[in-house]
């Protein structure tokens, strides 16, 4: 498996980065074209159909529709819904688009504080706070919750703006090797002084940072062993659910109901509401001491612009449809839809022969391709046959282990998988990326 291959990947860009990124350059002159300069490989300005819930794109240059595979919109609450919609039109009429102000400077309306109460509801957490924007709420609140004397244990593929958070707390960072908890285990016992297991000495406080769902990989974390990890080195559990809130669990709760963790054992809740809600910004929610202790504190509350009111109307509207507090089953309709949806793409893919990353009921599935020359011919072949894919690589990923991350939503009709299917199988046999034997009739 590949992601076995993985093992550490340095949490810092240091010198070895700058070599592996001339290599890379080297490796797109071997074969031909520049990955860069493949215009007709990469999604160009797109307009959005209205009513189609961000199904499919209108590449503006080439006028041609595409099915949109490449979107976050994991339960097709984007563009037009016709509960959450009108309300975040009301909203924006009621409150306009922008604060223009700081929570703490007339920048919290009612819809602010209803949000978050809404928010810490739906996660099972006493209290939430959110802010404007998802990368924001990790690289901002990393730096408040830690500094010098502190360690922070993050997985070795964990988004951009942890790591950066990380780096910007100016505590000790570790990496252990992505989803191991015996790796994690290894580590914490490193760190901690002595052979006495149950003292933090010498830090004064030790965070272990992981995903829901890993955004390039769509695995599920290994939350319950981790927990277990952490309770027993007395270590805090901060957990990023950009891709797994309202993705994954029987309520659309994340991953701690998937998985069957208690959310009182996870101290740090983060997520984004960018994916499954159709919106914008990002919560922490925990303890109300916490969340107290960030309101005073952290300067993306006390310096930003609040949320905009339609985005955080739009919240708030999605998560009463998918409690069904909308007076319907359309939120349980789009959870079990997702959960079929990736489910029946995943094992279609891997029938015909591709080797796709992450785990089932995971909406995000990597197809690797290795070969970083493979990537612009992957992209080009599926757009010009109306699929529009997402493609990864360095430095989002190791630098050999290119991949086209599919995302499926429930939008996605079983016409529309079956489709894309047909026009991936084709695009894998033409560019050579199914490493492994097909299954009778799936060709
Ligand atoms: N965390 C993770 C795991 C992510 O994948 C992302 C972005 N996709 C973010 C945080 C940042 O979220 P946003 O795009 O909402 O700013």
């Amino acid at each position: 498996r590949a992601s076995n291959l993985q093992g550490y990947a340095p949490i810092c860009l240091g010198l070895e980065d700058f070599y592996i990124r001339r290599l890379y350059l080297r490796i797109q002159d071997c074969f031909g074209r520049p990955i860069a300069s493949a215009p007709d490989a990469w999604f160009d300005v797109v307009e959005r159909y209205s009513n189609d819930n961000n199904k499919t794109l209108k590449r503006t240059t080439k006028k041609s529709r595409c099915l949109n595979l490449g979107s976050y919109n994991y339960l097709g609450f984007a563009a037009s819904d016709e509960y959450c919609t009108p309300r975040a039109i009301e909203s924006l009429k009621r409150f306009s688009p922008s604060t223009c102000s700081a929570r703490v400077d007339g920048g919290t309306t009612t819809l602010h504080t209803e949000l978050e109460e809404c928010v810490a509801n739906f996660v099972q957490k006493p209290a939430a706070i959110v802010f404007g924007m998802g990368y924001v709420t990790n690289s901002a609140i990393l730096p408040v919750l830690m500094g010098k004397g502190g360690l922070i244990i993050s997985d070795s593929l964990n988004h951009n703006s942890i790591v950066n958070g990380a780096r910007g707390s100016g505590a000790t960072i570790r990496v252990f090797q992505h989803n191991t908890p015996s790796h994690l285990e290894k580590v914490l016992r490193e760190q901690i002084a002595d052979g006495q297991p149950r003292t933090h000495r010498p830090w004064k406080k030790i965070i272990v940072v992981v995903e829901g769902i890993y955004s390039m990989e769509g695995e599920l974390c290994k939350l319950p062993e981790i927990v277990a990890i952490c309770k027993k080195y007395k270590a805090y559990v901060y957990l990023d659910e950009a891709h797994s809130i309202g993705a994954v669990g029987k309520s659309g709760r994340g991953v701690c109901e998937l998985l069957g963790v208690d959310t009182a054992d996870v101290d740090i809740m983060m997520g984004t509401f960018t994916k499954s809600f159709g919106s914008c910004g990002g919560y922490i929610a925990g303890s109300k001491e916490l969340i107290q202790y960030l309101k005073y504190t952290c300067p993306a509350h006390l310096y930003a612009t609040s949320i905009s009111p339609p985005a955080a109307q739009q919240i708030i509207s999605s998560i009463k449809v998918i409690l069904g507090e909308d007076g319907t089953s359309r939120g349980a309709q789009k959870l079990a839809r997702i959960r079929e949806n990736s489910n029946f793409f995943r094992s279609e893919l891997q029938k015909m022969g591709f080797e796709v990353l992450g785990d089932n009921d995971s909406p995000v599935m990597p197809i690797m391709l290795y070969n970083p020359a493979k990537i612009p011919a992957f992209s080009r072949e599926c757009l010009k046959q109306n699929v529009a894919v997402v493609t990864v690589a360095f430095p989002a990923t190791p630098l050999l282990l290119a991949r086209a991350r599919i995302c499926i939503s429930a939008s996605h009709t079983k016409e529309d998988l079956v489709k894309a299917l047909e026009v991936i199988s084709r695009v894998g046999d033409l560019v050579g990326i199914k490493y492994f034997p097909a299954e009778p009739n799936k060709q």
